[in-house]
């Protein structure tokens, strides 16, 4: 027998079901599941994923026996209707319908009413006893059809504004124009039926080809269309963006028709069992009355709300389906609730309501933004209807990163008036200057301006340039338009259906209010409450003193084995990454006391040390800096008390702290008592040509022991001071730049030499610490076995590791990156992501041999990597004992251990 490549649904039974998602698709595997469920679903059946695979491996040919197994399950859903597709007196009309493993929300195409020709229609006007009805549906189908099938799926590309969709709605719209009408339920059975042969003599014109006026074609075509439209452009780039492999495919779901749109008994809608935008638990939807499923998400008519719950300022006026379907709405309420129990998780659903009678069309896990995610997740935790692991699992590191974001500072909010109002989409605040066109938020970003993108509304066309703004601002569509969803799922700040604004693409210009304001005006968006504002409002963080964050991020610190340090070089930085729940310091970096705000002395000294003649002349300027290297110390190590502080010694070429203002070698000149040539003469017998691959590091303290021995002096005295003041300093001195253990070796040697002097000075028995080294350099990962002879810890530093790994220059990378990803050359931004492939095989090995050595090493990684989610997974897999990142990443990267220590 061949291969099953059509699964059945309907009639309270089904051969899928939910975990069959990559064969059947997400919409495929949920209506199986929800027919099995006993659920209301319309039935139909699906067309595998492989057979979407063997048709683009196979020029677009279908596998053998295809045709019959479609057929045979035709044939089980025309008994279960009792009506056949084709039969001129009680028609079946099908819906052809795409579906992936993952949605991909509005990228592929779906054809509505395929069955409807000049033989059936009869039969539906009698069936259903209202023409109107009929001849609405049949102008749906034409459109779609021509549209889907006849146009994109036969690769035919239009000319801007001339696509047959577009022509088509444009026949309409001068009809309605003519009579007078307000919308399309003004239309009359006579008008639609002239529009529908206008409609055809439109296609043949355009398209050369008549419109299919036999129920096979049309289903077969629809079939052809779904396949294709894998591969449409806006697939394509969506799949792009969200990483969704080529080869995943999609199914095509042929299901039977019910219809919404059949008069006031009849009814579509979109809901939620959560509310999306801000997790709490009341059921939240939109619906339309006499209406088919596409008009909801198209944005075209203001949607109604389901209940009370759902209602916003932009639709309180409306009557709810509460009130209007009591019946219908309890049953509604009913299946979300056993629907949400049996996955476990928020769905959204699709529904239609035919002539009273309710019919679920579709159920997904609904996207949602951060804090909705975590919200949601622990609240369901609460519950009982999920464990605390599930909880980490639900709520993902970008979700996380949201809740980080910047939100509009509320003390500037308050003295501005907002010039518009919409629906909160997405949430956080964010600000930019407005474009009309995805195309120009695209080019205005690669120039580096920030933009806001402005449209009446957005379609699927737009996503690259909805990404490339920092927030959406769209003047039509409700909470379940394209505009919200996407950016939803992306955690971007969003403000939809904002009525007020009056968008005229042609002169690229909205106004509001008698307001008008100019592409490249900056506007500010409160994309939590709805409000817009003109001009730029400042920015604050929105993560502090958020008790369900740190309730989440608790029960991730339960369940993670990684420890979580910060790299930090001030106490501010230390006590903020401390209150974001780090543990320690992973890197402190000594050079910093010597850059940036109230530096000036402490670098004046070091510069004379730098430029000092002789041991002599450098021993007295390394006396005089010894003060501010201690107390630098000294505050961080008290900042982070009894926790690890990881003090790296001094990293950079020395060169780099010579001045270049005139002004300032003239000073130096002076208090060295030496002419500006002797100086510039010293100065100059420091340069070197590969300043980062020169005298630095761990090279610098063997030419010079006596700046290590300073170095070090100034922490073990810092440390014990703070221990005669009752504190618990616990620093780890960290040799830099090493590739040999003998080098390592001279200075740790010092270290031990100067630890006993400090011990004895202040008469103490002990000062916890640690002695070791980065690994950065290649070689020193390779004879990592050598080098735990000497060291206590090991510490990744795997920006230079991978700068030195790639013999990639990280200065220089930005010239040829984008060259190196387009081409896929490299996945990524290695700098970003850890290379686990290359430079993770020598952390590896570093790791192994390191260990063979001393058991109880102790390993960390303080490069950059240490913040990216994908990264720490890495660092937990290869036993890493901690990662240490930038303060603001430090909840990031508790929650990606948790949940690596889960996969
Ligand atoms: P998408 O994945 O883009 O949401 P869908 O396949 O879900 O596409 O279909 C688009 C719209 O058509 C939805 O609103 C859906 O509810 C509606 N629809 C699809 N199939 C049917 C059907 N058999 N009967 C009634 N409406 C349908
Ligand atoms: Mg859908
Ligand atoms: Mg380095």
């Amino acid at each position: 027998m061949a291969k099953k490549q059509v699964y059945s649904f309907g009639g309270g039974k089904a051969d899928g079901n939910a975990k069959m998602k990559n064969l059947l698709g997400g919409k495929g595997a949920n209506l199986a599941e929800m027919a099995s469920l006993g659920v209301p679903v319309p039935p139909g059946f699906t067309i595998t994923t492989e057979v979407c695979t063997y048709f683009y491996q196979n020029r677009k040919k279908y596998p053998p026996g295809i045709k019959q197994q479609v057929e045979q399950a035709l044939r089980k859903v025309e008994k279960i209707m009792g009506k056949k597709l084709g039969d001129p007196k009680n028609p079946l009309l099908v819906s052809v319908r795409s579906g992936a493993r993952q949605s991909m929300p509005g990228m592929m195409e779906t054809v509505l009413n395929v069955g409807l020709t000049s033989k059936t229609i009869p039969g539906l006007v009698k069936q259903s006893g209202d023409e109107r009805f009929v001849y609405d549906a049949y102008r749906r189908l034409i459109t779609m059809y021509s549209d889907v099938v006849m146009e994109k799926a036969a690769g035919i590309e239009p000319k801007e504004g001339r696509g047959i969709r577009l022509q088509l709605e444009e026949l309409m719209n001068e009809l309605k124009k003519k009579k007078g009408y307000k919308g399309d339920t003004d239309m009359t059975t006579e008008d639609l039926k002239q529009l529908c042969s206008r409609y055809k003599a439109k296609v043949k014109q355009v398209l050369g080809k008549a419109f299919p006026d036999e129920h096979t074609k049309q289903l077969w075509g629809g079939i052809d269309a779904v396949f294709s439209s894998w591969n449409g452009r806006r697939a394509v780039s969506y799949r792009r963006i969200e990483g969704i492999p080529d080869e995943w495919g999609t199914a095509v779901n042929v299901q039977t028709m019910v219809f919404g749109n059949i008069g006031e008994n009849s009814a579509t809608g979109v809901a939620f069992t959560r509310n999306p935008g801000n997790g709490e638990n009341k059921f939240y939807g939109e619906y339309l009355m006499n209406a088919q499923g596409e008009d909801v998400v198209a944005g075209t008519r203001t949607p109604a709300p389901v209940n009370e719950d759902s209602k916003s300022e932009h639709n309180k006026t409306e009557v709810s389906l509460e009130k209007a379907m009591p019946k219908i709405y309890k049953q509604l309420f009913q299946i979300q609730k056993k629907l949400e129990k049996h996955y476990r998780d928020m769905q959204d659903l699709e529904f239609t309501v035919e002539n009273s009678r309710l019919f679920m069309l579709q159920t997904r896990t609904g996207k949602r933004n951060g804090p909705a995610a975590l919200k949601m997740a622990m609240d369901m935790v609460r519950e009982k209807l999920i464990t605390k692991k599930d909880a980490v699992m639900r709520v993902s590191p970008a979700q996380l990163d949201e809740l980080l974001h910047p939100v509009i500072d509320p003390a500037e909010e308050k003295k501005k008036t907002p010039i518009a109002k919409g629906l909160p989409a997405g949430p956080g605040g964010a600000g930019g200057q407005i474009v009309f066109t995805a195309q120009d938020a695209v080019d205005w970003n690669n120039e580096g301006k920030k933009v806001v993108l402005v449209r009446e509304e957005t379609n699927p066309e737009d996503v690259e340039g909805m990404r490339a703004a920092q927030a959406i601002l769209t003047a039509r569509g409700g909470m379940t338009s394209h505009a919200a969803l996407v950016a939803r799922g992306w955690g971007k700040c969003c403000i939809v259906g904002c009525g007020a604004l009056d968008v005229d693409y042609s002169k690229k210009q909205f106004s509001v209010d008698g307001m008008t304001l100019k592409e490249g005006d900056f506007i500010t968006l409160n994309g939590t409450k709805g409000l817009v504002y003109e001009g730029q409002l400042p920015m604050m963080d929105a993560a502090q003193e958020n008790k369900l964050l740190n309730s989440f991020l608790k029960i991730c610190d339960g369940i993670r084995k990684l420890g979580v340090r910060t790299n930090a070089d001030t106490p501010e930085d230390a006590k903020k990454a401390k209150q974001l729940g780090a543990e320690g310091i992973g890197l402190f970096r000594t050079e910093h006391m010597f850059y940036g705000k109230g530096s000036d002395e402490a670098l004046f000294v070091l510069r004379k040390m730098i430029v000092s003649k002789d041991s002599n002349e450098r021993q007295k300027a390394i006396n005089e800096l010894f003060k501010y290297v201690k107390k630098d110390i000294k505050g961080t190590l008290a900042a982070m008390d009894n926790m690890p502080v990881v003090i790296r010694l001094l990293d950079p070429p020395l060169h780099e702290f010579v001045p270049r203002e005139k002004a300032r070698l003239e000073q130096l000149a002076k208090e060295l008592n030496i002419t500006l040539d002797e100086l510039a003469k010293r100065a100059d017998a420091l340069h070197e040509s590969n300043p980062m691959m020169g005298h630095r590091g761990v090279r610098l303290g063997v030419t010079y022991p006596e700046i290590s021995r300073m170095q070090i002096k100034a922490v073990f005295e810092a440390a014990a001071e703070l221990i005669k003041k009752g504190k618990k300093p616990y620093p780890e001195i960290m040799i830099p730049v090493v590739c040999d253990m003998k080098e390592l070796a001279l200075q740790l040697d010092i270290a031990k030499e100067i630890y006993k002097q400090v011990l004895g000075k202040y008469k103490l028995k002990k000062i916890r610490h640690k002695l070791g080294t980065m690994i950065e350099i290649p070689r020193a990962a390779l004879v990592a076995n050598r080098i735990a002879e000497q060291a206590e810890f090991f510490s990744y530093g795997t920006n230079d590791l991978t700068q030195m790994g790639f013999g990639f220059s990280r200065d220089d990378i930005g010239g040829f990156l984008p060259d190196y990803l387009n081409k896929g050359i490299l996945p990524q931004d290695p700098f970003q992501s850890i290379d686990q492939d290359g430079i993770g095989e020598l952390i590896q090995i570093g790791i192994e041999r390191g260990r063979k050595t001393r058991k109880n090493l102790e390993i960390g990684i303080c490069g950059e990597h240490g913040g990216d989610p994908a990264s720490v997974e890495f660092c937990h897999r290869v036993g890493m004992d901690y990662v240490s990142c930038s303060p603001f990443r430090v909840p990031i990267a508790r929650l990606a251990a948790a949940q690596a220590a889960l996969k």
